[in-house]
C-alpha cells in the first residue's frame, strides 16, 4: 500500500469524501471536491497510477470548457496525439476505407494514461491518495459511512463516490451484482502493444482489415514510433471466462482470428509476449439511481459504456457537475445527489448511446454490412453529418460554480 498526503490543508471541519478509483473520474472529482473546500481521499485498487492504455478524446464546447475551468486545457493540447485516422484495407492491403483523424479523435485526443497522470497531478494538492488497495465494505450511519479496507485501517467519511469503471467495486457493494446493471452488447474488444514490425509510420493512424464480426487493427504508439498498439473486436454472445486471466482472454483472441489474411497471423503472434492486454466486453452499465444516502456514483460505473461512448467526456463533466452541486449544499447530500442526477442522466445517456453501435460500426456481421460501411462512410457529407451529430450530443449547458481555491495551470475562468 502506498499513501499521497494533500499539500492544501483544508479547513477542520472539511466535508470528507472517499472517492474509489483514480483512473479519469475519480481525480477530477477530486480536484474539483478540493477547489470547494471538501477533502477527498482516493483509494485505488493497482499499486500505482496505471499508465498506458487507449487513445481517448474530448468532442465539442462543453468537454473543452470543462478542460479550461480546470485548468488543463493547455496541458492536454501539449500531449495531444493529433487524432488517429484509421484505413481499412482488404487482404491484400488495398484501401477500402479511410476515416479522416477527427473521427475517432475528436477535438483533443490524448492517451488515457497521459490524462490520468494530468487529472491526478491537478487534483494532489487537495487530495490524499491511497494505492493498491480496496473498500471491502459500506456501512452507512446516521452521521457518516463506515468504510474497511482491504489493507488500510478501517475509517468513517461524511460521503463515497464510486468512480471505479464499468465493473464497479461500490456499485456491486451498495447498488446489487454487476449482472443488474451491466448489459453485454454483443462485441469483445482487445487491445495491447507490440513492436512496430510492420514499420507504421507516426500520422498514418491505424489500418485495419475487417471479415464479417471480426476487426483486426493496429496502429503506431504516438510517444514511441518502435512500438504499435493491436486493437481487437469481434461478435460474440457473451463468454465465460476469468477476467483476471489474461491467458485464457489470448485464448479466446487466437480461437476468433486464427487463418484470417492480411498480418492478423503477425499480430496474434505478438499476443505471446504481450503482458499489458486488455481485454473486456463491450457493455453498458445502467443503474436506476446513481446514488443511495451518502452513497454515489460517478463516471463509467453510473452510466458507461465500454467504447464509443464518449465516456471519458462525460466523466470529466459528471465530475465537475458532482463537485458543484455538493459545494452547493454541502450539509444536503441527498438535494445535491438528485440535482447532479437531474441535470445528467439524459445527458449522459444521450452520449452513452452511441456506444451501443460501436461493434456493428466497426466489425458488421455480414459481407453486406461492410460494404455498406465502408460505401456510407467514403462519403464526406456522411462523415461531417456524423461529426456533427456527436459535437451535438455532447453539448450542455454548464452551471456555474464559484469556488474556494484556483486550480493549477491557466486561469479558471467561465469560457
Ligand atoms: C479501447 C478503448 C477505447 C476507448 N476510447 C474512448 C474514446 O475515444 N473516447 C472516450 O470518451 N472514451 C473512450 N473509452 C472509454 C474510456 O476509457 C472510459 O469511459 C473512461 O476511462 C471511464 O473513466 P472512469 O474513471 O469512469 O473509469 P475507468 O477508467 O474504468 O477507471 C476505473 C478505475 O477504478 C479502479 N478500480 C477498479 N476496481 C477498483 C477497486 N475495487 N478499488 C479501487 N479502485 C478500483 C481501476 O483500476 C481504474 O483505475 C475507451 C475505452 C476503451 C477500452
Amino acid at each position: 500500500m502506498h499513501q499521497q498526503q494533500p499539500t492544501h490543508r483544508p479547513a477542520a471541519d472539511a466535508r470528507t469524501v472517499l472517492i474509489s478509483g483514480a483512473s479519469i473520474a475519480g481525480p477530477a472529482l477530486a480536484h474539483w471536491l478540493g477547489r470547494h473546500g471538501f477533502r477527498p481521499t482516493v483509494v485505488e485498487l493497482a499499486p500505482a497510477l496505471r499508465p498506458g492504455g487507449q487513445a481517448v478524446d474530448f468532442r465539442g464546447e462543453t468537454h473543452l470548457s470543462v478542460l479550461h475551468r480546470m485548468g488543463i486545457l493547455e496541458d492536454l493540447r501539449r500531449i495531444q496525439t493529433g487524432g488517429s485516422p484509421m484505413t481499412f484495407v482488404d487482404a491484400d492491403g488495398k484501401q477500402l476505407l479511410h476515416l479522416p483523424a477527427e473521427f475517432a479523435g475528436g477535438d483533443i485526443e490524448v492517451l488515457r494514461g497521459d490524462l490520468s497522470r494530468v487529472l491526478y497531478e491537478a487534483s494532489l494538492p487537495f487530495t490524499e491518495y491511497v494505492f493498491a488497495d480496496s473498500v471491502t465494505s459500506l456501512n452507512e450511519t446516521a452521521t457518516g459511512v463506515d468504510v474497511t479496507f482491504r489493507n488500510s485501517p478501517p475509517r468513517t467519511f461524511d460521503l463515497v463516490v464510486g468512480a471505479d469503471g464499468l465493473h464497479s467495486n461500490v456499485r456491486r457493494l451498495v447498488f446489487g451484482p454487476e449482472a443488474d446493471h451491466v448489459t453485454h452488447l454483443g462485441h469483445y474488444a482487445a487491445t495491447w502493444s507490440l513492436p512496430n514490425q510492420l514499420d507504421l509510420r507516426p500520422g498514418t493512424g491505424s489500418i485495419g482489415y475487417n471479415a464479417p464480426g471480426r476487426l483486426a487493427s493496429v496502429g503506431v504508439d504516438h510517444t514511441d514510433p518502435t512500438r504499435a498498439r493491436a486493437f481487437f473486436v469481434f461478435a460474440s454472445p457473451e463468454l465465460t471466462y476469468d477476467r483476471h486471466d489474461p491467458e485464457a482472454q489470448k485464448a479466446l483472441l487466437r480461437r476468433s482470428f486464427t487463418g484470417l489474411p492480411w498480418q492478423v497471423d503477425h499480430l496474434l503472434a505478438s499476443l505471446t509476449t504481450a503482458d499489458d492486454l486488455y481485454f473486456d466486453s463491450i457493455s453498458r452499465a445502467d443503474v436506476p439511481t446513481w446514488s443511495t444516502g451518502r452513497i454515489a456514483l460517478l463516471g463509467d460505473a453510473a452510466c458507461g459504456a465500454t467504447i464509443g461512448g464518449m465516456g471519458t467526456g462525460t466523466g470529466i463533466v459528471a465530475a465537475y457537475v458532482l463537485a458543484g452541486e455538493l459545494s452547493r449544499s454541502p450539509e444536503d447530500h441527498r438535494a445535491a445527489f438528485t440535482r447532479y442526477e437531474s441535470l445528467l442522466r439524459a445527458y449522459s445517456q444521450g452520449c452513452q448511446k452511441s456506444g451501443d453501435r460501436t461493434g456493428p460500426f466497426l466489425a458488421p456481421s455480414s459481407k453486406l454490412g461492410l460494404r455498406l460501411r465502408n460505401g456510407m462512410l467514403s462519403r464526406r457529407r456522411i462523415l461531417d453529418w456524423m461529426l456533427k451529430a456527436g459535437a451535438d450530443v455532447t453539448t450542455l449547458p454548464l452551471p456555474a460554480y464559484a469556488t474556494t481555491r484556483e486550480g493549477a495551470g491557466t486561469t479558471p475562468t467561465t469560457r
